[in-house]
């Protein structure tokens, strides 16, 4: 099946039994269920832009294998053109949900193409998980199937090492294999677009400094969400029921993260890409530059949410009259920096990025950890911005139904603005809750914290990487010097 419509997903969700519960409730069908079926429908939205004869040429490209237009976040792109390509794709993804979906499909697919491209690398030990990767890339690629991911094993207690203790007993762990497959136990954080995907990829970014190189906890799969023994375990929806008017993102953009129980599940060898390798597994967003790539693609993202707010920031102060006090113009002037570094950081992973080991064109990598590791703090600090820029009229909020009351006289008298009638007043302002002030707008800055990682380890890795001979060594030079120079 090439590229998908966004038909053909809901059809695939409904299809997979699969065992999702929400609200001490098991959830039979996610595309009708009230608290998700917002999110299906916008995911829907974003494979049927794949079709849309004016994007088809971004969106999709001719898959290696068939020739069918497949996805084009499939992409192992070989020039920077088609790298710039890949990038415009993923933006036009993002905007289309303001960057709220932060785990559009996209996520998933640039990380495993690159992981396809690389598969070398996972057979080097064991051939057939090389195979494995090859495979399972084509097989996602060709059915242009959603995938949820969860890294993160849940902890018991944070002790003072910093390190995930895996002796805790909640842990993802192979506990035993079978002709058929290993059987894995254990708890996973947090699967976000677990319900509404087909598959989920289990890995681990988190074993980095552990010292054994042979280890239960070390695997990467990726099995079908209605595998038996699999549970999603949802928090609330933030999809409270209400009008696109009333709750205008949470209406539309409810991506849900789960936790994920895994009792005895038998993940069959075909989709293993790596077991007990702990080396490997540590090694493996760097050597196979998947980490650069979902960089990109968050990147991507981030310019998309920057734009969002920065655009909801000026029609604030313009609806409000406030927009040439210079207290606001300096707001507003931190926002356009955030904006335009984001943008920067995109354009410079591109223009610097090189074909790698793999044959493939891979995007810069401080560029964008740059740009994932600035948008940790910018982004609560835009939300702040936009509650300095808004006070009270984030509470002035009548509902859609307040209009078509009996005190609808009142409110479109009292509610304008010198520019603005109330309803667009109410209307615009209402999306700025839905952004910085109500259960949505608030997970979107948690997100933006720590769908990386958290602050520590992301500040980390980004001095694991970071040239620092070059910088001492400017110092050095200076500290040398004998002249007036
Ligand atoms: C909205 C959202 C969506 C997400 N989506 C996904 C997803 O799709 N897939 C996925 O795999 N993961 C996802 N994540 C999970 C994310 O990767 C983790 O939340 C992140 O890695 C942090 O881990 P943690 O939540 O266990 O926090 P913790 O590790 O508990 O960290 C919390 C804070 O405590 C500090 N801390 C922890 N331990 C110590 C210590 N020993 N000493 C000093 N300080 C310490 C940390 O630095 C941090 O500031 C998501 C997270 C959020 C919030």
């Amino acid at each position: 099946m090439p590229a998908r419509t966004g038909q053909q997903y809901i059809n695939g969700l409904k299809e997979q039994d699969r065992e999702i519960w929400l609200g001490g409730e098991r959830v039979r069908d996610v595309t009708t269920h009230k608290g998700l079926s917002g999110g299906v429908r916008a995911v829907a939205h974003l494979y049927d832009m794949q079709h849309d004869p004016a994007l088809r040429d971004t969106m999709t490209f001719p898959s290696p294998s068939s020739g069918a237009a497949v996805g084009r976040s499939f992409d192992n792109p070989k020039t920077r053109d088609a790298l710039e390509t890949r990038s415009k794709m993923m933006l036009n993804w993002a905007r289309a949900t303001c960057g709220m979906m932060g785990r559009s499909p996209d996520f998933m697919n640039v990380t495993f193409a690159a992981w396809g491209a690389a598969a070398d690398f996972f057979g080097e030990a064991r051939p057939e998980f090389g195979d494995n990767m090859r495979n399972y890339v084509e097989y996602i690629r060709e059915n242009d199937l959603t995938l949820t991911h969860s890294l993160i094993n849940l902890q018991r207690s944070r002790n003072l090492s910093g390190m995930f203790n895996l002796t805790e007993g909640t842990a993802l762990e192979v506990v035993r294999e079978t002709d058929a497959g290993i059987v894995v136990k254990g708890a996973r954080i947090l699967a976000t677009l677990g319900p509404l995907s087909d598959e989920i990829a289990v890995y681990s970014p988190r074993l980095a400094r552990h010292s054994d190189d042979h280890s239960p906890f070390a695997v990467n799969f990726a099995i079908p969400c209605g595998t038996k023994g699999l549970r999603f375990l949802c928090r609330d929806s933030f999809d409270l029921g209400r009008s696109h008017f009333d709750h205008p993102l949470g209406s539309r953009f409810e991506e849900m993260d789960c936790v994920v129980f895994f009792d005895d599940v038998l993940v069959p060898w075909e989709r293993v890409f790596l077991l007990y390798d702990v080396n490997r597994l540590n090694a493996t967003p760097h050597v196979t530059h998947s980490t650069a790539h979902s960089a990109h693609q968050g990147a991507a993202k981030n310019l998309a949410k920057c734009e969002f707010v920065l655009g909801l920031a000026l029609l604030m102060t313009q609806t409000l009259g406030t927009a040439h006090l210079p207290h606001t113009e300096e707001r507003i002037g931190e926002l356009m920096l955030y904006t335009e570094l984001m943008r920067s950081c995109m354009r410079a992973a591109e223009a610097d990025a090189a074909i790698d080991q793999w044959g493939v064109m891979c995007p810069a990598i401080l560029p964008v950890e740059s740009t994932r590791n600035l948008m940790m703090t910018a982004y609560p600090r835009m939300i702040e911005i936009l509650q300095l820029l808004g006070s009270s009229s984030f509470l002035i909020q009548p509902s859609e139904a307040d209009f078509a009351g009996p005190l609808a006289p009142a409110i479109e008298q009292y509610l304008a603005t010198d520019n603005t009638a109330a309803k667009d007043r109410v209307r615009l302002f209402r999306l700025a809750w839905d952004t910085a002030g109500s259960a949505f707008g608030s997970r979107q800055v948690l997100y933006e914290r720590f769908f990386a990682s958290d602050p520590l380890t992301r500040a980390r890795a980004m001095a694991a990487i970071y040239p620092k001979d070059d910088m001492t060594e400017r110092v050095r030079e200076f500290l040398g010097r004998d002249d007036d120079t």
